[in-house]
C-alpha cells in the first residue's frame, strides 16, 4: 500500500473496496497528526482503476463510530466475530493464534 500527499488529498493504492474504511481512518489520522483538513482521497486499484471521493461527514462519522465500537470491544476484552469467508483465513497474519480458525 502506498500513501502520499497531493496537497491535502490522500493517494492510496488498494486491493479492494473494503479498504475504504482504512483510507478514511488514514485521513482522520493525517488530520489529527498534521493539523490539516483532508478533503478527498484517491484510491488506486491493483488493475489501475481510480476512485476519487470526498471525505464526507458521513464517512467521518462512520469511522468514528466504528472506532468507538472497537474501543468498547477492547475494553470488554471481547473477541471479534470470525469471518464467514474462510478463504480470508489463508492469508491472515493471526491464523496461527486465532481461536476461531479451523
Ligand atoms: S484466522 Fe481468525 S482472525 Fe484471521 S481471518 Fe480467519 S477468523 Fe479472522
Amino acid at each position: 500500500m502506498v500513501l502520499r500527499f497531493l496537497s491535502f488529498s490522500l493517494l492510496v493504492v488498494h486491493k479492494g473496496r473494503h479498504q475504504l474504511a482504512q483510507v478514511v481512518a488514514y485521513a482522520l489520522a493525517v488530520e489529527e497528526t498534521l493539523k490539516v483538513t483532508v478533503d478527498e482521497a484517491v484510491m488506486i486499484s491493483v488493475n489501475g482503476g481510480l476512485t476519487r471521493f470526498k471525505i464526507t461527514p458521513w464517512l467521518r462519522n462512520w469511522i468514528i463510530n466504528e472506532l468507538g465500537s472497537l474501543r468498547s470491544m477492547i475494553n470488554r476484552q471481547e473477541l471479534p466475530k470470525p469471518t464467514i469467508d474462510k478463504a480470508k483465513c489463508s492469508a491472515c497474519f493471526y491464523r496461527s493464534i486465532c481461536l476461531k480458525y479451523g
